[in-house]
């Protein structure tokens, strides 16, 4: 198949009313280029309410030219396809050019729900100039998990990109093993990343710098630029977002796995998903990323993480600051804003609608509980919810998760002693807790049995679990199943980096 940068398909422009987005930069940001084909792709799986963002119908992309243009294949009208360059430090140290090593951007859409625009990019969808040593393909695994992922949060209301579909193809993709390649359609308003900046700020190229930051501004920030300095405006507000939602990942025990610089949003997104994970027994020390020995990126590290990649940006972003002053400042929001944050959704996850002084002492003493008896941590919270103020004989269910049962009483004691000060009702306390504390997370044996299936192209499973995902808030009694504990064989899952 040719690789010109004109090749388009059946797939005509009013379809997909493609746009600029990114490509309205200059040159220097980016690479324009075709992605590779695969050879006969075939559909694994699609989101609805993805779909729905786009004006899209899962059925629709089912059809075979949707299959080929969301493989790289064939190019839709309009398209103006290409990869960013981008740099980032990665496990805390400076890694000099990355960029868009498998990912490449069509253009973006018109959103149907009045938002932005969204950008269509297709992951794993050939080699670029970016890729270094690396193929230019994601595995099937890998993309379902990211697929599964990127719907799920968006389900339990974390920011985050999302996923339209996934493509797969039998060509073979070496990682540990052997496996087959498969494609992910992600959008999001940018994917532009904090080592997006990172990058021309380490080349001392502060034009280019200025051009993206206005950029950003522009388009996503309009608002930011009435201050008087709108470049720490936009540091302030990127410290925000990013505290709030690393808060909002440590309230669902959310796990990114690899918090380099490269995979934080510029628009405070929950973005590339690699070895994450979902904490099941509670240790706050936990690491998902099998390739994270050191454990930079542990459950516990996370909000300190957060803010250091902020100062990476604030660093980058401090030429068109101006001053060193204004750029702490905009930085040092970011612990009020993440214990603010986090302390207001720890306070829904027990039921607690008013705050008192001695909260926090009651929140990290449960945490404590948690911790000894490595209780499942969606499991626990979800359970919490059923406890009656004035029957703890009826603590049993919530009991049986915990090892040490004598912690948790005297827990329970204060609890309820707080509970009564604010005069709880248990009925509408309970469903209050259960609009926050989600039954079904995207535990990693549920990915698993999903791909093991999917590896031998049964895709029910992928379906069904989005299915599940889709509200994790509801009681589903018929998926019961999908709240269970993780089976035995689920100690052996590891995740890494290989994707
Ligand atoms: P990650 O840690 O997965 O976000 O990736 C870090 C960098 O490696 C990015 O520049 C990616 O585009 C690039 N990369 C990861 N996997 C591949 C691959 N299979 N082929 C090409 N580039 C890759
Ligand atoms: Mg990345």
């Amino acid at each position: 198949m040719s690789n010109e940068l004109t090749w388009t398909t059946t797939i005509k422009a009013e379809q997909l009313n493609l746009a600029n987005g990114f490509a309205e930069l200059p040159p220097a940001f980016y690479t324009r280029l075709m992605p590779t084909p695969l050879p006969d792709p075939y559909f694994v799986a699609a989101s609805a309410r993805a779909a729905e963002l786009v004006g899209l119908s899962p059925e629709l992309l089912r059809n075979e030219d949707f299959v080929a243009a969301f493989t790289g294949n064939a190019v839709p009208e309009g398209a103006k396809p290409l990869a960013a360059v981008y740099s980032g430090h990665q496990f805390g140290v400076w890694a000099g050019q990355l960029g868009d090593g498998r990912a490449i951007v069509l253009g973006s859409v018109p959103s149907k729900t009045g938002g932005h625009p969204l950008e269509l990019q297709l992951k794993g969808a050939g080699m670029t100039p970016y890729s270094r040593h690396a193929d230019g393909r994601a595995v099937l695994r890998s993309s379902i998990r990211e697929f599964l992922c990127s719907e799920a949060m968006a389900a339990l209301g974390i920011p985050t990109t999302r996923a339209l579909m996934i493509t797969g193809s039998d060509r073979p993709v070496i990682r540990e093993t052997m496996e087959t390649s498969a494609v992910v359609t992600r959008m999001a308003p940018s994917f532009v990343r904090f080592g997006s900046f990172e990058h021309w700020f380490y080349r001392n190229q502060f034009d280019e710098l200025r051009v993206l930051a206005d950029y950003v501004i522009d388009n996503f920030y309009a608002g930011l630029r009435e201050h008087a300095n709108p470049y720490a405006a936009l540091l302030r507000e990127v410290t925000r977002r990013t505290a709030h939602l690393v808060a909002q990942w440590q309230a669902v025990g959310f796990m990114h796995g690899v918090l380099n610089t490269d995979n934080m949003s510029i628009l405070g997104l929950t973005l590339d998903y690699g070895p994450f994970g979902f904490m099941e027994a509670f240790d706050s020390r936990h690491i998902c990323n099998h390739t994270d020995q050191q454990g930079r990126y542990s459950y516990a590290n996370q909000p300190q993480i957060g803010h250091w990649n902020c100062y990476a940006l604030g660093q980058a972003l401090l030429p068109l600051i101006g001053s060193v002053e204004e750029t702490e400042a905009a930085l040092a929001d970011y612990q009020a804003e993440f214990a603010m944050k986090i302390d207001h959704l720890l306070h829904a996850k027990i039921g607690l609608a008013t705050f008192e002084d001695g909260d926090r002492e009651l929140i990290d003493g449960l945490f404590a509980v948690m911790q000894n008896s490595h209780v499942d941590f969606t499991q626990f919270f979800r359970k919490l919810g059923n406890l009656q103020v004035e029957h703890p004989e009826h603590d049993e269910p919530l009991r049986d998760l915990i090892l040490h049962r004598d912690e948790f009483d005297a827990w329970a004691l204060r609890y309820r002693e707080r509970l009564r000060r604010e005069q709880s009702v248990d009925g509408a306390r309970k469903a209050a807790m259960d609009r926050v504390n989600p039954k079904y997370v995207l535990r990693n044996y549920l990915a698993q049995v999903a791909i093991e299936k999917a590896q031998r192209k049964d895709f029910s499973e992928v379906e069904k679990l989005l299915a599940v995902l889709e509200n994790p808030f509801d009681e589903q009694p018929e998926n019961e199943q999908y709240a269970a504990l993780p089976p035995d064989w689920a100690s052996e899952l590891e995740v890494s980096c290989s994707s």
